[in-house]
Parts: structure tokens; sequence; C-alpha cells
């Protein structure tokens, strides 16, 4: 039992860092003002067997008014609708 446990473990481990590493390649999905990222869990189906799962933050490409000018970032939606930013 303690087995099967264990190397169910091993295997989402190393499924997750697949996952990791297969959606890794497009845009980090970080906010650069409130540093709202990714996260992690599991699907779960019917059966319950799990698959993990990540769920990427909603993040946009903005030119974001600074004092020196204006500078694009990576910015979430919530901190635009919120006015933390000022859009150039
Ligand atoms: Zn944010």
């Amino acid at each position: 039992m303690h087995i099967l446990y264990f190397s169910a473990k091993i295997l989402s481990v190393v499924s997750l860092l697949w996952l990791l590493i297969s959606l890794g390649g497009a845009i980090m999905a970080k906010c650069a003002i409130c540093e709202k990222g990714a996260h992690f869990g599991n699907n779960v189906s019917h059966s319950h067997r799990k698959t993990p799962k990540m769920w990427k933050s909603n993040v946009k490409s903005v030119r974001v008014k600074t004092e020196g000018g204006s500078k694009k970032m990576y910015v979430c939606t919530s901190c635009l609708k919120s006015g933390r930013v000022e859009r150039a």
C-alpha cells in the first residue's frame, strides 16, 4: 500500500515537471506589480484519478507610464482594473 502510494507520488512529481517544461515556453505568467503568478493543483476525474494542472494568472503585456517615460510590463488584469498602473 505504501509503495503504491509512493510510486503515485513520484509519478505526480514527474508529470508536474513535464507540465512545467511543456508550458514554460510561453511568457512567464507573473504580474510585475503584485507578483501574482501561476498556481498548481490537480485535475480530479470522476474516478478520482489525479493529473497535475497549472492555472496561469491573467497577465497582459502593456506599456506603463513611469517617471522616466514609459515602460513595457506584464501586468495582471486585476491591477489594470483597479488602476494601480497608468497606461501610456
Ligand atoms: Zn497584479
